[in-house]
């Protein structure tokens, strides 16, 4: 979706993964969004910087860590996960059918499960896959 940077304004567009997690062995995979990821597999960031070359690795002052982020085209300044994801009604924590169909989903082609290091939210996905609008 596009933000607006808190820094200068510019609209800039801000991506977050949503995926089925096996969080534990014994438990269904759940559907999760995505947020301070650390490492992503070479194809999955290829796959999204060829559409969004500002989602970058870059250092947070707020977390103290590397992890992948929405930076601003124009500034250059992190917008961090921490904002688009943590309150309801943030742009990654839509409450509402309304909300949830600002978001745009697109499929990363994977023939394979892939291993990737983030923390993530459960809860908000159901509506993010009814609502959002499909895009290729
Ligand atoms: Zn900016």
């Amino acid at each position: 979706m596009k933000i607006g940077c808190w820094k200068c304004g510019e609209r800039m567009p801000a991506v977050a993964f949503l995926t089925n997690v096996d969080v534990d062995e014994d438990v269904e995979s759940e559907l999760c969004v995505l947020s301070d990821v650390v490492t992503l597999p070479k194809d999955v960031i290829d796959y999204v910087q060829k559409r969004v070359p500002t989602f970058q690795l870059k250092y947070s002052k707020t977390t103290q860590s590397k992890y992948y982020a929405n930076t601003c085209p124009s500034c250059g300044v992190l917008s961090g996960d921490f904002f688009l994801h943590s309150e309801p009604g943030d742009p990654f924590f839509p409450t509402s059918e309304i909300e949830a169909a600002q978001l745009f989903l697109t499929e990363i082609p994977l023939s394979r499960p892939v291993c990737i290091e983030a923390g993530f939210h459960v809860g908000t996905g159901e509506l993010i896959l009814e609502c959002a609008k499909r895009i290729a």
